[in-house]
């Protein structure tokens, strides 16, 4: 039996009410006897720095560096609005993605045909949508140097960001991007802006090479950025594995994902590179915040969360069937009508968080019965 250590860091806010669904779901999975997970649990965010006046401690990025994966719930929120600005609570999220070298955003947008009304788009251009951005997450304009705002002493000033990309950078998510895409549909767009960017040329070349070099077998389409924007809302399902830098997949992720309805819907993974033992870094968590207005009162959607574990067993622990049980169980909760407020639509039942986990569990048990 394949044993896992992961490490669960629930954070702020919502991020310990969903958590605590995904705690059962791991419970549920332990008792099944098929596979087995070691927990260790801690704090990050505005929950560490109250604790210890860091957003996450040196013992706890011991603990990250260790596990098999990292399940991470969300951080922040006004309480720790004028705390100084290395400590507020995002620098904990930003320090696990750095020192756990997490290069690979991965954003699934799936759109579960029981919420495909609920798109701002028509419904048949989104009913059964399986997409996957695969987003550049440590290099690009978010950290290329120089990075400043300099006076002109004129009365005005210049503002420089820079956006580097080195071919490693583009070579690894490539890939990524490919490596997933033969899991998948088979297809890989690659969205740069090579018209008018140096880096969009550098990236497309490389693209071209490992394609040509390592994937034949896969598709791949180059596409501008822009046209991948106009091309998400006007024919959405013509996509499969869309592989992208920091910036355009920050902006490409967001509008994919409204493409299918709440942000309490939505998961993610970063993975970085394999290590000596061939051992992949990887942190899982929901997209969405700590959702400070709703805390506290059972209001939060945790499906999100719940998804996003399904992508560890999928992409850290290659228990694809496990994971197919779980979106399984997601589909028949929302296909039978229960819904948190966030996905709520006339005619359904509104649901709170911990009776959205049970329902999700009974599924579960439907599935082995
Ligand atoms: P948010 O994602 O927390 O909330 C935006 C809106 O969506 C709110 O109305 C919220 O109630 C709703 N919402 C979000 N998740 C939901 C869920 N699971 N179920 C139901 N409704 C949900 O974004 P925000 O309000 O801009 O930020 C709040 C705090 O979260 C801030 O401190 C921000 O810095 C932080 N934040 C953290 C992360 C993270 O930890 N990865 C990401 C984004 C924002």
């Amino acid at each position: 039996m394949s044993t896992f250590d992961l490490l669960i860091l629930p954070g702020d806010g919502i991020g310990t009410e969903i958590m605590v669904e995904v705690d059962r779901i791991i419970k549920w999975f332990n008792d099944q006897g098929t596979v087995t997970f070691n927990t260790q649990q801690s704090l990050v965010g505005g929950a560490a720095f109250d604790a210890h006046g860091e957003a996450i401690s040196d013992e706890t990025m011991d603990m990250a560096q260790k596990a098999d994966a990292v399940i991470f719930g969300a951080v922040g929120g006004p309480k720790w609005d004028d705390v100084p600005y290395e400590a507020r609570p995002e620098a904990g999220l930003l320090r696990l993605r750095k020192d756990l070298g997490l290069f690979a955003n991965l954003r699934p947008a799936i759109c579960y045909p029981a919420l495909a009304q609920s798109s701002s788009l028509k419904h048949e251009l989104v009913e059964g949508l399986d997409i996957l951005i695969v987003r550049e997450l440590t290099g690009g304009v978010y950290f290329g140097e120089p990075k400043e705002i300099t006076d002109l002493g004129n009365g005005q000033q210049r503002a420089v960001d820079t956006q580097i990309y080195e071919t490693y950078e583009i070579d690894r998510i490539a890939r990524v991007a490919f490596d997933l895409a033969r899991k998948r549909g088979n297809l890989v767009h690659s969205a740069e802006k090579r018209n008018v960017m140096k880096t969009g040329v550098l990236w497309n070349q490389v693209v071209t090479k490992i394609h040509e070099d390592d994937f034949k077998d896969v598709s791949l389409e180059h596409i501008l950025a822009d046209n991948c924007a106009m091309q998400l809302v006007r024919n959405p399902k013509q996509f499969d594995v869309i592989v992208t830098d920091n910036l355009f997949g920050d902006i490409l992720s967001d509008a994919a994902a409204m493409l299918t309805g709440s942000l309490g819907m939505l998961p993610s993974a970063s993975i970085g590179a394999k290590d000596d033992q061939g051992r992949t870094k990887a942190m899982y968590e929901p997209v969405h915040g700590s959702a400070p207005d709703i805390a506290g009162q059972g209001k939060a959607n945790p499906i999100a969360m719940i998804a996003s574990f399904a992508m560890a067993l999928r992409y850290s622990f290659s228990k694809a069937q496990e994971a197919d049980m779980i979106e399984t169980a997601i589909a028949n909760v929302l296909d039978q009508g229960l819904r948190t407020g966030d996905i709520m639509q006339e005619g359904k039942r509104l649901v709170s968080t911990t009776d959205m986990g049970t329902a999700i569990i009974a599924e579960l048990n439907k599935q082995t019965a």
